[in-house]
């Protein structure tokens, strides 16, 4: 007679409910699931997603160590807008932008104000409409229209800013980059900038190939703008990643508060602060340059604090982390992370530069990011887009994308180079393009015209 043998549940994965059959994606399913088996299905799908370290596009951070995670797990609870319910995550706020303005060479570091924000983004918004309400202010006093305010830029600002100006109603001044001005210099400002203007944006790291914009030339062109017509117009650097560089690798660079320009500097925590997405910051260069009117208050301890802000409800862990970076790494250890990516970008620029298909747009000695265009008249059967979607297949991502107005007939390719790049990887992936260019170079007849893939350089 057959021994009976007691149920099992051996529940095998990928045999289960959920994972042998498909779970509805555009409805909510009526009933739920086992939550190993949820986080399967969830985990699972997102193998799909590029590898965030092999990804050569993005500015943002990939990689944090093993306390950084622990400590993540622990402060995901937090609402950065709870200030009397978490108090110490509050002054723990506090601390970091006091922190970054004395890096940013505040004048009064007692008479600064900041916030923390989701990225550079909200920041950049938050910069925008102090300029914005100081204009308004100034412009009420002395009886003048309101109608008309503007914000003048290169061409070659990120898409925050022409969200800013749309959202907010402000007339954008695209200053156009060309071969002879790479960047917003100075040059052609009087023919932008007028009694309407609100300020001016100096990019540090431009998204597009991570040059330095010079802040000091672009304020030395407003002072004598302001020497000939009296107009006094204020800055607003947005420093994404390269307020977290310069301090560190350039350090006798002046483009922060010690040009007196300079009202509010933004950066992402995110990015060369080095604390996973998604952390902004801003801090204005002394209190009485963020309007008052735009400050709300929410009580913590008893009493009230001041905040200015898009969002209301906000995680909190990523100021923990940055908190957790500035005290792991002190002055050193982020001039020692900044160096090291600063090498990588700039020997893989150096592989590159030698190919003879391409030549180097910049090299990476400003942030730890460069980008390149194929030789003119290298060839005609295949052009960077090709490139970028061979690099794909090895699991490389390194955008091709054309530059702004008016060099949009310009192709480059852009690097970015972040902490956790290591040199041994470099080389792996300086080997890809030149095989996948020795490749390309083979072809006789040209490639079909390649995918572009929009936004994939933001
Ligand atoms: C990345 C970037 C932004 C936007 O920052 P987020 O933190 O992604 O919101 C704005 N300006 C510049 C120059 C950037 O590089």
């Amino acid at each position: 007679m057959a021994e009976r043998r007691p149920y099992i549940p051996v529940n095998p994965l990928f045999a289960r409910p959920g994972e042998r059959t498909h779970a509805p994606r555009f409805q909510l399913a009526d009933d739920g699931m086992m939550p190993e088996t949820a986080y399967q299905v969830a985990h699972d799908e997102t193998m799909l997603d590029g590898n965030a370290r092999r990804n050569l596009a993005t500015f943002v951070t990939t990689w944090m160590d093993d306390h950084a995670r622990r400590l993540y797990a622990e402060t995901v609870d937090k609402n950065m807008i709870d200030k009397d319910e978490y108090p110490q995550t509050a002054a723990i706020e506090e601390s970091c932008w006091r922190i970054l303005a004395d890096l940013w060479h505040a004048p009064d570091p007692h008479d600064t104000i900041g916030t923390s924000t989701l990225g550079s983004s909200e920041a950049c918004m938050l910069g925008g409409l102090a300029l914005k309400r100081r204009w308004q202010q100034a412009r009420r006093a002395a009886g003048r229209s309101t109608e008309r305010p503007n914000l003048v830029m290169s061409s070659a600002v990120q898409v925050c800013w022409e969200k800013f100006c749309n959202y907010f109603e402000v007339e954008p001044r695209l200053v156009p980059i060309t071969e002879e001005h790479k960047t917003l210099d100075g040059h052609y400002l009087d023919q932008h900038v007028d009694e309407n203007t609100i300020g001016v944006v100096a990019i540090m790291g431009v998204t597009y190939t991570g040059m330095y914009e010079p802040v000091a030339e672009i304020c030395a062109a407003l002072d004598a703008l302001q020497a000939r017509t009296g107009l006094d117009v204020p800055v607003h650097v947005d420093g994404a990643s390269g307020a977290m560089i310069a301090p560190f690798l350039q350090p006798e660079l002046v483009w922060d508060f010690r040009l007196e320009r300079v009202h509010s500097i933004n950066t992402s925590g995110h990015k060369y602060g080095l604390v996973y997405p998604g952390l902004g910051w801003v801090v204005w260069r002394s209190t009485d340059k963020l309007p008052e009117d735009l400050v709300f208050r929410v009580s913590y301890l008893g009493g009230q604090m001041p905040t200015f802000a898009l969002n209301f409800s906000r995680p909190g862990a990523q100021v923990v982390l940055q908190l957790y970076n500035f005290l792991r790494l002190g002055r050193s250890g982020y001039t020692q992370v900044q160096q090291a990516s600063q090498d990588v970008a700039r020997h893989l620029a150096d592989g590159v530069g030698r190919l003879d298909a391409f030549e180097l747009w910049n090299d990476g000695s400003d942030i730890p990011v460069f980008a390149w265009r194929l030789r003119s008249g290298h060839t005609d059967k295949w052009n960077l887009y090709h490139l970028a979607d061979r690099l794909r297949t090895r699991g490389w991502l390194v955008p091709a994308y054309p530059m702004p107005d008016d060099l949009t007939d310009l192709t480059v390719e852009r690097i970015v180079v972040r902490n956790g790049l290591s040199m041994d990887v470099a080389d792996l992936l300086l080997e890809d393009i030149e095989r996948e260019t020795r490749y390309l170079d083979r072809l006789t007849a040209p490639m079909p015209s390649a995918a572009q893939h929009p936004g994939f350089h933001h």
